[in-house]
């Protein structure tokens, strides 16, 4: 069977930008875009933060430029899922659709997905008042009342964040206590714009069709359910990186990203790279993912040099 020289898996800014890097270094690669394709910023509307694109961009736009780019150079692209990874010894072994591939070299960027809260209206109103990144959707909210979920330190660094737009936060916390670091808090209960609801869950989004309107909150406490107004709703209760694939074959820390190198995209198996949201858990942005799998495309360029 031919061995390819390398294999990337993910299709967000990580896996597109190692693809155009390795396709111009004339690796061939082959690029299992899964399903769906493009990652997170396929679920965004407007990206105004991405440098070059000074009136800004949609993000399944700017997915789709980044995956022309890498299909330039003679990236060949496979819609699918990988189904399985050997990492075990070289070549590595990767399944898709049943099938078996195998590769010198591996580059992982699956990426990482926000955490959605699966009540009624949230998915409905994404995009439309509902978000899960506050970087990339607080500018659209200026000098309107907000509502942030969770307690966690991305609850209170997006509560502030989102003061520089939003007239007043309201962040919503299921239990009586913040889970997030003392400094965090502290910041955000000084801050006088932010407010807080305690022992409520969110039980739906309500919306007039077009846009969210307010939510049914539940109070756990209680047991009272009541209507809180909102212009906006931002989910901060966490992420999850999608390593399930990689369990037992590559180093994963204990919140379950891929440990690598520091400085460097060289996981714990030589010829086996990580760029991206699955190997960042502190950036977690579009420019720096691109950024991370370019060097992904480097080292393994390099390391496949070294080995010939
Ligand atoms: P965390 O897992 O730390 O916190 C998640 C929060 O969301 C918790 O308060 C949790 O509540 C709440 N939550 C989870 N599910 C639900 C739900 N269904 N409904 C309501 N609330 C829910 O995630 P973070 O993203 O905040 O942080 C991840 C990691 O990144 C942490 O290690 C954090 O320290 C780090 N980080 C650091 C930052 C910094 O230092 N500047 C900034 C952002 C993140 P409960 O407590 O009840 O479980």
């Amino acid at each position: 069977m031919e061995v390819e020289k390398l294999i990337i898996i993910g299709s967000g800014p990580a896996g597109y930008t190692a693809a155009v890097y390795a396709a111009r270094a004339e690796l061939s690669p082959l690029l299992f875009e899964g399903q769906p394709t493009g990652g997170q910023l396929m679920l965004t509307t407007e990206v105004e933060n991405y440098p070059g694109f000074p009136m800004g961009i949609q993000g399944p736009e700017l997915m789709d430029l980044f995956r022309k780019q890498a299909e330039r150079f003679g990236t060949r692209m496979f819609a699918a899922d990988v189904s399985a990874v050997d990492f075990s010894a070289m070549p590595f072994v990767v399944t898709s659709g049943g099938q078996t591939y195998r590769a010198e070299a591996v580059i992982v960027a699956t990426g990482a997905s926000a955490m959605w809260l699966g009540v009624p209206g949230e998915k409905e109103y994404q995009g439309r008042g509902v978000s899960a990144c506050a970087t990339c959707d607080g500018f659209f909210f200026k000098g309107k009342e907000i509502a942030v979920v969770g307690g966690g330190d991305s609850a209170m660094e997006e509560a502030t964040f989102l003061t520089k737009f939003a007239s007043k936060v309201t962040v919503i916390v299921r239990k009586d206590t913040l889970r997030a670091s003392k400094i965090m808090q502290e910041r955000a209960t000084a801050n006088p714009k932010i407010s807080f609801i305690w022992n409520t869950d969110v039980k739906e989004v309500v919306g007039d069709g077009q846009r969210i309107t307010g939510l049914t909150l539940w109070n756990n406490k209680t047991n009272e359910q009541s209507f809180f107004a909102t212009e906006g709703l931002f989910l901060a209760i966490g992420h999850k990186p999608n390593t399930d694939l990689f369990k037992g074959q590559l180093d994963i820390d204990e919140k379950g990203y891929v440990r690598c190198q520091t400085g460097s995209t060289k996981t714990g198996v030589p010829g086996v790279f990580a760029a991206g949201d699955v190997a960042d858990h502190v950036y977690r942005q579009a420019v720096t993912a691109a950024g991370t799998g370019c060097m992904a495309a480097l080292d393994a360029e390099r390391w496949l040099a070294h080995r010939a």
